[in-house]
């Protein structure tokens, strides 16, 4: 029932791709033996390929766990790194490649690593098996070695040939058994030989009686016994079983017969045991027995790393299952969920108010291009602070400039594109709401899906504000040839222009504040101000520009103090038109050209008005209606499992809980399969077990 390894071998590559914990370990062989002693020859003759690394600068410097997995009903051989992702290797001199350089990244200093390589190798010409090789036992340290070496590679190999590991200890024929180093590390972890077996390398190179005295060593008695082998490849003139993909087993198998059948001293009656072919035979019953006698422990390992597991599910993540599918979805329906909410709450009221705010503010520009600009006449004498009506530009309504200048200023107002302009702020205002519920969504975590989100709006409101914007200019076209109002909208102008005047006033005091505080104080302000007012008036003449400064002030300082007399020329002149927009004079529209401020107010309400009706069915509904399905598109159907994967591991915490979930799942899994083989075990056992 050779099944139980290959079944065991599978295990073992499942509980490393969670990370397993040391307690976990199945057993392997473990092959040791002195640098030459044939260790690669041996390893190699039982792949069928030459595959390890030659040289003599200490090639092996990490171990190397070798996994062998039988496919009997595939034709091609193959290596592969699980750690490093190069693929199905089928050239195995590329994998000897592969492993020198993975060998040679340790440095020189370091001489030997215990992180080991893992290589799997596939063919229907190996057993199931799992070896693992280490850096060969050196006698003495080389001129350029760092002197720990030989302890390093003992210590190394010490490490590995515990319990329950079955240990292959290599030694060369032509060297005194008493010498090898491969039985006396054996020795030390194993005295009463339980789980050595013996490897008698390189038979050819002794007299056969001596070959026979090593395999029947009395010195150091193993339950498992000793193999003698002849695993050289043997030199052919085409050097066609050299290297590269053809396999060099039954070279070497048909070169080692030769030799034990030549000498009667190995025949049946001697019952020795030679032969790579029975070597081979020999490992895959061993660690077939070991793993099953192992099961039993390995089992209750996993039972208990599995408690810790779920312990671990329960209090940290509160039993709560996840996936990185059901996350994503879960985010992504929150994430609509909390658009939905704000589709609901941002409607044409918001949509409004965006856009008055914003021609209120066309509308004072205008005001402060058409009105308020004092022709130096009109500013003789200065402004008195107890009757600024008094010094109003006069308006004449019989004069014809009074009504040319209120026709051109409504004319601006309705022709500064007004399509494009309410298109585009009310676009804006959408993406900086939608930017705001990423940053408040498990998205924020993302910057994958955050890009994808943002693009999507970005796209979406692009694409509709393009023909919108030209749909709302033909929409207000009308009011660029006539603009009538009854006497509602003229009230509600005037109410409205009077807050917008006020808001006004406060900015411009609080920019004059703010000068004060840049030039260090009221009075010293005050100070410059009056003798940039000086200036103005011709009551002094400036020296040149004025650029090196004058009358004692720099000339930053003056530029601040004219700053300063700019804006309280420009809070005089609300202040006087807040007074006038209230006087009876601008209660009736009668007087509109009076009271430009209320007549252009009353004008961007109706253009508001006609705006707002028209984006809120245009632009909101089409995007409330597009977003969410672009979403799906985007972060849904659109993402392959391995995109969700990356997707959800962005974030740590779900990296962590995904990690748990997943080695919970796994490690229950294992032990449902360990389970099975244990009966299957015991089942074999009553019925008189294996051979
Ligand atoms: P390692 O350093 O222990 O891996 O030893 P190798 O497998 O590289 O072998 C060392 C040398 O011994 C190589 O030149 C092999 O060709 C040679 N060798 C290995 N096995 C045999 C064998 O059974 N018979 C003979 N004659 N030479 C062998």
């Amino acid at each position: 029932m050779m099944m139980l390894t290959k079944k065991m071998i599978e295990i073992r590559s499942l509980l490393n791709s969670v990370g397993q914990s040391d307690s976990l370990t199945l057993p392997s062989i473990v092959v040791i033996g002195s640098q030459s002693s044939g260790k690669s020859s041996v390893l190699e003759a039982i792949v069928g390929h030459e595959f390890l690394p030659k040289g003599h600068n200490m090639v092996t410097r990490r171990p190397i766990e070798l996994t062998l997995v039988n496919t009997p009903d595939a034709s091609a051989e193959y290596g592969e790194f699980p750690a490093l992702g190069l693929g199905k290797l089928t050239d195995f001199s590329q994998i000897q490649r592969t492993l020198t350089d993975l060998n040679l990244a340790v440095p020189a200093q370091q001489c030997v690593s215990d992180d080991p390589i893992q290589l799997r190798i596939h063919s229907p010409n190996v057993p199931d098996l799992s070896l693992i090789d280490l850096p060969g036992y050196i006698q003495v340290t080389g001129s350029d070695q760092p002197p720990e070496l030989k302890q390093k590679i003992a210590d190394l190999c010490e490490k590995y040939i515990q319990p329950p590991n079955v240990i292959l200890a290599i030694s060369a024929a032509d060297v005194d058994l008493a010498n090898s180093t491969a039985l006396r590390a054996s020795r030390k972890v194993d005295p009463r030989g339980e789980r050595t077996i013996g490897v008698i390398t390189k038979m050819d190179l002794v007299d056969p009686e001596r070959g026979v005295s090593m395999l029947t060593d009395k010195k150091y008695p193993l339950r498992l016994g000793y193999v003698g082998v002849v695993c050289r490849v043997p030199n052919t003139p085409t050097g066609i079983f050299a290297r590269g993909t053809n396999n060099i087993s039954t070279a070497i198998v048909r070169n080692e017969k030769a030799y034990f059948t030549a000498h009667a001293e190995f025949g049946p009656q001697s019952h020795l045991d030679v032969g790579t072919t029975n070597l081979r035979k020999k490992l895959m019953y061993v660690l077939e027995s070991t793993m099953a006698a192992s099961l039993k422990t390995t089992s209750e390992a996993i039972q208990r790393e599995l408690a810790e597991t779920t312990y671990e599910f329960k209090v940290q993540y509160n039993d709560r299952s996840l996936s990185a599918e059901s996350y994503l979805a879960e985010s992504l329906d929150a994430f609509k969920h909390s658009f939905k909410s704000f589709a609901d709450h941002f409607g044409r009221q918001e949509v409004r108010e965006i856009l008055k705010r914003e021609l209120d503010q066309q509308v004072l520009n205008l005001l402060a291009q058409r009105y308020w600009n004092r022709p130096v006449e009109d500013l003789t004498p200065p402004l008195s602070e107890t009757d600024p009506l008094s010094s109003l530009p006069k308006s004449d309504p019989e004069n014809q400039l009074w009504h040319l200048k209120l026709d051109a200023s409504s004319a601006s107002l309705t022709k500064v594109g007004i399509g494009r302009l309410a298109t585009t702020v009310v676009a804006d205002a959408l993406q900086a709401h939608i930017d705001r519920l990423i940053s408040g969504s498990t998205f924020a975590a993302h910057p994958f899906a955050r890009q994808a989100i943002t693009e999507a709006s970005t796209s979406i409101l692009k694409d509709l504000s393009y023909d919108i914007s030209d749909e709302l200019e033909i929409c207000i076209k009308p009011y660029k040839y006539r603009i009538d109002l009854d006497d509602i909208e003229w009230a509600r102008g005037r109410d409205n222009i009077s807050m917008v005047l006020k808001e006004e006033l406060k900015d411009v005091e609080s920019a004059v504040k703010h000068i004060e505080e840049q030039v260090g104080g009221r009075r010293r302000l005050r100070d410059v101000m009056s003798f940039v007012d000086r200036v103005r008036s011709g009551q002094v003449v400036l020296e040149g520009d004025g650029v090196g400064g004058a009358g004692g002030f720099s000339s930053a300082l003056l530029q601040k103090g004219r700053e300063a007399v700019f804006l309280r020329d420009r809070a005089d002149i609300i202040k006087m038109r807040m007074l006038a927009v209230k006087s009876k004079q601008c209660a009736t529209k009668k007087n509109k050209y009076y009271c430009p401020e209320v007549f252009l107010d009353a004008v961007a309400d109706k253009l508001t008005t006609t705006a707002d009706l028209f984006l809120d069915a245009e632009l909101l509904s089409k995007f409330y209606y597009i977003f969410p399905r672009e979403l799906d598109a985007r972060l849904g159907r659109g993402l392959s499992p391995a995109d969700v994967e990356r997707f959800a591991r962005e974030d740590p915490k779900i990296r962590r809980h995904l990690d748990v979930v997943r080695r919970k799942e796994l490690l229950e899994h294992v032990l449902k399969e360990m389970e099975a083989l244990r009966q299957l075990e015991a089942r074999e056992k009553r019925h008189g077990g294996r051979p």
